[in-house]
């Protein structure tokens, strides 16, 4: 068994330790190389449970915030997704891998690039786009879920209204030091959340997040 496998089976066995269930989910995170999507000055960290600098002060998430995340989401094969946030294309790879019709955007251009070449080498047929995700992406609207992977100020309307009826909207909000993971599911005109609390992401910066500094 290579190096790599090694580690990626320890995760997976922490992830297991730390709560996450979904056989498919686990499944999808053993298959994807999660050494492919860092830079190669963390290589040897790759696999460990801790998010890693990509470039432009931005980060991939921890292996646990991911797995977490995409628990509460809870996507089925077939579902149309949206993600906000591509960042190294980890996550976005996660979802394809589980079935759904993936739809990603990232407000770094050269991030948003690299993802795109290293999903499509990948084989993972993709929608991505640069831009601002706080406003969502309303041309392939309504989504099944929405994955916001950076912390916001309070949850987007635009992302609420771009929600299919029975879709679920997971976000972290709060301030810039510490959030909690909102899971909002849309039941007619009625929104059913659910809290997850003490996560850190880097910021949702858009028109309706933070301001740029
Ligand atoms: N999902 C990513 C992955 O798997 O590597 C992790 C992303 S990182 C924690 C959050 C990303 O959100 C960053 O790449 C950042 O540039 C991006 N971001 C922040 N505000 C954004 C916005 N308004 N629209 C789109 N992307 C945004």
């Amino acid at each position: 068994m290579g190096r790599f496998e090694e580690e990626r089976r320890d995760m997976i066995e922490l992830l297991k330790d730390r709560g996450i269930t979904d056989e498919r989910l686990l499944q999808a995170m053993s298959k994807i190389e999660r050494h492919l999507f860092v830079t190669n000055a963390f290589l040897n960290r790759a696999y460990d449970d801790t998010a890693l600098p990509i470039g432009k002060s931005q980060t991939i998430s921890q292996p646990y915030t991911v797995a977490c995340m995409t628990q509460e989401l809870a996507p089925k094969p077939g579902e149309k997704v949206l993600e906000v946030g591509t960042g190294s294309g980890y996550q976005a790879a996660i979802l394809a891998e589980m079935g759904c019709k993936v739809f990603t955007i990232e407000r770094h251009v050269e991030l948003l690039l690299e993802a795109r070449k290293l999903l499509e080498k990948l084989g993972y047929r993709i929608a991505s786009k640069a831009g601002d995700g706080t406003i969502g992406w309303s041309e392939f609207a309504p989504y099944d879920g929405i994955i916001v992977t950076a912390a916001a100020p309070e949850v987007p309307e635009p992302l609420l209204k771009q929600l299919a009826d029975g879709g679920r909207l997971v976000i972290p909000v709060g301030d810039l030091d510490v959030q909690n993971l909102r899971v909002v599911t849309k039941r007619g005109n009625q929104l059913d959340l659910k809290e997850v609390r003490g996560f850190k992401f880097v910021p949702l910066i858009g028109k309706k997040g933070w301001s740029a500094k």
